[in-house]
């Protein structure tokens, strides 16, 4: 038995001891990452059910590491989170996705809104509405066109600060939407409180509907909820036409998965959106 425990005792520290090697290696690489342009933007289409007009898209991270290769964002936006780099990262982000946006406006069948992700830290090193109304001004960009993902959580952490912050987003024209909704633990109440335009169905009940009971009803519930609100609801994560059909027969107004496409880059978002519309 004491054998067996000082084994275990090892297993662990080099378990530890590797992790911490990868965190420290990806906060290096992470930082010269943000200056030699190792960021690419891949945008997801978000389509209306009722007649599958793509209305938006959402930017999705990625990195492209010369090394590593591909690292998904829920590896290092945590990092990014942790040692501040979120700022920068964050800003490139908007920039880019704005700057993007602004092209489309262009095409005839381009999106009307380009969504972003805002992690939690942002707004806490962040004067986001500045930061915000400087990238709309200097990308031209109006703010109607740009739509900021927050979640519930991000909003909680925010405390008293939520509804101005939210507020003055709103004043430069920008619409608001509750990413994974639902997962969060908070209050229903913020709805009514907050200027908020759409909420995202987390796709960990979406993937299990129509036949898992509990997931549906939970997304049947946000979807009459989102509706009786006045706001919009977006299902993310739909993989299968069974459960567009359900969505559809909920009612739901939109819906963004693999079913209609993946985060592409924007050329090939164009491109497909081109032959779709032809
Ligand atoms: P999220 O905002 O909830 O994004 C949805 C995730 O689901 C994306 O993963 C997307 O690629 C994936 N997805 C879309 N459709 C399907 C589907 O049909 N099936 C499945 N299984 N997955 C689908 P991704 O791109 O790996 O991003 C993961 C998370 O990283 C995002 O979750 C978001 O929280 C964060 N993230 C991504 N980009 C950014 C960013 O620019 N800034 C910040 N702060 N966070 C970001
Ligand atoms: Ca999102
Ligand atoms: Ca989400
Ligand atoms: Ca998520």
């Amino acid at each position: 038995a004491k054998e067996l425990g000082r084994n275990t005792f090892q297993f662990y520290t080099e378990a530890l001891t590797q992790a911490a090697v990868r965190r420290l290696s990806l906060e290096t690489r992470l930082r010269r990452a943000v200056k030699s342009d190792e960021f690419v933007l891949h945008y997801q289409p978000q389509v209306r059910i009722s007649d599958g007009r793509v209305v938006g898209v959402e930017a999705l991270l990625r990195w492209q590491d010369p090394d590593l290769g591909l690292i998904p964002p829920d590896e290092f936006i945590p990092v990014a989170e942790e040692t501040g780099l979120i700022t920068q990262v964050g800003e490139w982000v908007l920039r880019t996705a704005c700057r993007q946006m602004r092209q489309w406006l262009a095409d005839r069948n381009g999106p009307d809104t380009v969504a972003v992700n805002l992690s939690p830290r942002q707004f806490q090193l962040q004067d986001m509405p500045a930061l915000v109304g400087s990238i709309l001004q200097s990308t031209g960009l109006a703010g109607r066109h740009l739509d900021l993902e927050i979640t519930e959580t991000a909003l909680m952490e925010q405390g008293p600060d939520a509804a101005r912050i939210l507020h003055d987003l709103k004043a430069l024209g920008v619409r608001i939407s509750i990413d994974d909704f639902g997962t969060g633990y908070s209050s229903l109440a913020y709805l009514q409180q907050f200027p908020v335009d759409k909420l995202k169905i987390d796709q960990s009940f979406v993937q299990k509907i129509p036949d898992t009971l509990g997931a549906a009803e939970i997304a049947a519930t946000i979807i009459a909820m989102g509706r009786n609100l006045g706001l919009g609801v977006v299902a993310e994560g739909v993989e299968t036409a069974a459960q567009l059909e359900f969505l559809r027969n909920q009612d739901c107004g939109f819906y963004q998965g693999y079913l209609a496409n993946r985060p592409v880059r924007a050329q090939e978002l164009r491109e497909w959106l081109a032959a779709r519309t032809e």
